[in-house]
């Protein structure tokens, strides 16, 4: 077994059933997400349009692609034939170009409304009453072509982990009181990364995005 089909196993054994393995494979070469994808893995993000571009028709069709990045509106035309889900919605600007996006190919788009609860203000993302009302009040065909599929957030990039797990558990808080008005599809719970996956998943994350422990360290 290769390194990075060895750590796909080892993630995936500590797991709880329901909870999807994301494996981010910014930075790293499509050598490195073949052998991932060889280990098994299919549910694959990337954070930018350019990089994701690049490597896409590379890789085989079944791969489940999400982007996790800051998503300029001018460039959601360029993924929006392919991608699954755009996890990193954070404008009602935003959601309304995929919508219209979705629309020309004849696609509906699944998103998840990422949510700032980080200490850092350069996190992206909606405050919990931007998205509660955005959940609430958004008329049933405002965005025809969008599946809101659930939340993303990321916790503040901190060794003190009650507080990354107090933000975890806001956000689970947040997802469960939404899913009620939101609907089936309402089914995710983007949260956890390499440095705090174990407590995400503590806390109710359906879907964590790993990208140092399955690939290594990048290089930027
Ligand atoms: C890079 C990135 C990750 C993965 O980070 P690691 O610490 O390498 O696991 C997760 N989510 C987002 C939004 C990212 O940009």
């Amino acid at each position: 077994m290769n390194a990075i089909a060895g750590n796909i196993a080892r993630i995936q054994s500590g797991l709880p059933a329901g909870v999807t393995l994301l494996a981010v494979s910014k930075f790293h070469p499509v050598k490195a997400l073949r052998e991932a994808y060889d280990a098994g893995q299919r549910v694959f993000g990337e954070n930018r349009v350019q990089e994701l571009l690049a490597k896409q028709p590379l890789l085989p069709p079944d791969i489940e692609w999400h982007f996790i990045g800051t998503l300029q509106i001018n460039k959601v035309k360029y993924i929006a034939p392919f991608i699954h889900t755009v996890q990193s919605i954070d404008s009602p600007a935003l959601l309304k170009e995929v919508d219209r996006q979705a629309a020309r190919c004849n696609r509906t788009l699944r998103v998840l409304l990422e949510i700032h609860v980080a200490a850092e203000p350069s996190k992206h993302g909606f405050s919990p009453d931007e998205c509660r009302t955005l959940v609430r009040n958004a008329p049933a065909d405002a965005y025809p072509h969008v599946r809101i599929g659930g939340l993303m957030g990321m916790a503040t990039f901190t060794d003190d982990m009650e507080q990354v797990r107090q933000e975890f558990r806001f956000l689970r808080a947040l997802f469960d009181e939404l899913k009620p008005v939101a609907g089936d599809a309402f089914d995710t719970l983007s949260m956890g990364m390499s440095g705090d996956y174990p407590v995400a998943v503590e806390e109710g994350s359906t879907l964590i995005r790993v990208g140092t422990s399955v690939f290594g360290e990048r290089e930027a």
